[in-house]
């Protein structure tokens, strides 16, 4: 029987991103500069944000450095910060808030649960800082639940080349499930090679150029698991 591997994002499909990134955003406006408004605050660290993106597609060990100079050069641009904050302090403070609010999605466990008990492997994969993301994954509580963890820091590239991303994970003959709240590039090139697919996405059937692409759709890994419990892997694949 070909091994079963399965390939889960992290961000927005295990653990709620956005809520968390949020949070740290606030705590930082808090700790640093509390009287100037949110929206001021948030739109400052956006545009921090896009200008290190910009540089740094696939997040490296200086990534976040970078974010954090470019935003106290806007910081200090609008005279908020009375007392020079560096970057690697505001740094320090975004992360120690951030995984402070590390919080897992509604079943999260349960569908590593589910996925445990019929994959040889059940795998991370994830963009960002393999130490990070490894420092979330078991803050959520979700660490014993899969047998590894890659993200595009050690793999080198994004998942719009899986192959490449999987490395020696890869195996032209296994069958892969592919679960991810993003259609590009997680699933439409997991597609491309083969792999089954599972959108997490509370929107409707997607638009007709991803109805191909998507074989599963749920809107949380809760009704994900509950739909994928009674079944057998081959059903999963068919
Ligand atoms: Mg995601």
């Amino acid at each position: 029987m070909p091994p079963r591997v399965a390939l889960v994002d992290l961000d927005d499909t295990l653990i709620d991103y956005r809520a968390e990134e949020d949070h740290a955003v606030e705590a930082l406006r808090g700790d640093v500069a509390g009287d100037l408004p949110a929206q001021v605050w948030r739109s400052l660290y956006r545009d921090a944000k896009q200008v290190q993106r910009s540089h740094q597609p696939l997040p490296g060990p200086a990534t976040y450095r970078h974010r954090f100079e470019v935003f106290g050069d806007r910081l200090r641009d609008h005279h908020v910060v009375r007392h020079r904050i560096g970057a690697a302090e505001l740094e320090r403070r975004y992360w120690q808030a951030r995984y402070a609010a590390v919080t897992p999605l509604d079943g999260a466990g349960e569908l590593l649960g589910v996925l445990g008990r019929r994959y040889d492997d059940v795998v991370v994969c994830t963009v960002g800082l393999q130490a990070r993301q490894q420092d979330r994954l078991r803050i959520a509580g979700l660490a014993s639940l899969v047998t590894g963890l890659v993200s595009s820091e050690v793999a080198g590239v994004g998942k719009d080349d899986w192959p490449r991303f999987l490395g020696s994970r890869w195996d032209p003959g296994a069958r892969y499930l592919a679960i991810s709240d993003a259609l590009r590039p997680d699933l439409f090139f997991a597609a491309e090679v083969g792999m089954t697919t599972a959108w997490i996405a509370s929107s409707p059937a997607p638009r007709s150029e991803f109805a191909q692409i998507v074989h599963w759709q749920a809107p949380t890994p809760a009704a994900l698991a509950v739909q994928w419990d009674g079944l057998e892997p081959e059903e999963i694949h068919t």
